[in-house]
């Protein structure tokens, strides 16, 4: 049985963090996958994840199951924080899932239970993981033009005209902010006219919400998808908690679906949950509401995320001014401009493997840099190295 299968290609972000082990340069940098570092270079716990560890380790007295669907208490917490008031409880159907991965799996399959011949349709570039999981459940996809590399904004009017081509049996993925690989994200006025395009057009969206707060801030990162939700009659959103709780390897995650037919779509959800893994992960997501329900807690993440926020924006903005001092050029603002971890170089596959091979700076074949990963101290090599392959 087993020797019938064919090798698998290699996923490249996984291929590049073990490439960058490899490598015996002791000053190698990594900015391919996209974790938040100090400036340290360490990705940390954060300090209210740690408390609400703590706190969990003295009083948590069982380690028995929890609901299929996930505590509910977290549910509650996270459909909270990203929806705010936007819809009454009543309309959302939530299930807990392992991570945002977990969630954008579940929601497609939840598309193809409802439509086996629905087509999703993936901005142009998205996160590679969204065309594998559709491609991997026989799902029908289709790009929508979203980056305009010549402007490195988004292209608003394309995609406008892309999206008037879905129907009620689509699916629509959208990045809620910090877009990934670009940075470019959608202006308020393009989320009033995609909910528009979609109100009339009948076809779903479905948000990936994995920076929320990275972005500008927790509140101005969801107004676009609280948008949506406010006019639409059905959302899908697929919330990570591994960069806005720092808690990547736990695997905390929920899937909220906006609906008339609540208790039918979480009972299929809560069955999908059951088919794939029966309980969701726990630990993480205890975590989450532990901080999310305590106010001190709250206060002190809220606080430790905007100074992340703040950090990142910092670095975007010091390493385009350094690259325009070395430059004499302005051809690097959209770095500073651009929201969350990523920007695309605009570079090609040979000038990213000569920027590893050269100067032991490993970015994504796509030319996606993690900024997020950069340190005050790297930036003059880091410009350096970027203009001396010819960007
Ligand atoms: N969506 C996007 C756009 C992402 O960049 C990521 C993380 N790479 C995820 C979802 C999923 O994150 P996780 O499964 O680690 O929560």
């Amino acid at each position: 049985m087993l020797s019938r299968l064919s090798p698998q290609a290699p996923d490249k972000i996984i291929g590049l963090m073990q490439a960058f082990r490899a490598d015996p340069r002791p000053d190698k940098i990594d900015l391919g996958v996209g974790v938040y570092r100090d400036a340290e270079g360490r990705t940390p716990v954060m300090r209210a994840v740690k408390a609400a560890e703590e706190r969990l380790w003295r009083l948590q007295d069982s380690k028995g199951y929890v609901g299929i669907e996930g505590d509910p208490a977290f549910l509650h917490a996270i459909g909270d924080l990203t929806l705010g008031e936007a819809v009454p409880p009543d309309r959302v159907a939530a299930v807990a899932t392992p991570g945002g991965t977990g969630a954008v799996r579940l929601a497609l399959d939840l598309v193809r239970l409802a439509r086996p011949d629905a087509r999703v349709f993936i901005p142009d570039p998205s996160w590679p993981n969204h065309a594998a999981i559709a491609g991997f459940l026989g799902l029908e996809q289709a790009d929508y033009r979203y980056y305009d590399a010549q402007s490195r904004g988004v292209d608003a009017p394309g995609m406008l005209a892309d999206l008037e081509r879905t129907g009620p049996g689509d699916v629509v993925i959208l990045h809620a902010c910090c877009h990934n690989p670009t940075g470019a994200d959608l202006a308020t006025g393009d989320w009033a006219a995609v909910a528009e395009v979609l109100n009339r057009t009948g076809a779903l969206p479905l948000v990936d919400l994995a920076y929320l707060g990275f972005g500008n801030g927790v509140e101005a990162d969801a107004a676009g998808l609280r948008l949506l939700a406010r006019t639409l009659p059905e959302m899908l959103v697929a919330v990570s908690g591994s960069k806005t709780f720092g808690l990547y390897r736990e695997r905390a995650g929920a899937i909220l679906a906006l609906t008339e037919t609540a208790a039918t779509v979480r009972g299929n959800l809560s069955n999908l949950n059951r088919q794939t893994y029966a309980f969701p992960p726990d630990h993480g997501a205890r975590v989450v509401t532990d901080i999310l329900t305590d106010a001190a807690l709250r206060r002190d993440w809220q606080h430790e995320l905007d100074a992340m926020r703040d950090r990142v924006q910092r670095l975007r903005r010091d390493l385009a001014d350094s690259l325009r001092a070395k430059s004499g050029s302005d051809r690097f603002c959209h770095l500073a401009e651009q929201r969350g971890m990523f920007s695309l170089l605009g570079a090609t596959p040979e000038q990213v493997s000569t920027l590893r091979e050269r100067h032991g700076v490993y970015v994504v074949g796509d030319g996606r840099m993690n900024l997020a990963g950069l340190t005050e101290a790297l930036i003059p090599r880091v410009s350096e190295a970027l203009l001396d392959i010819g960007l």
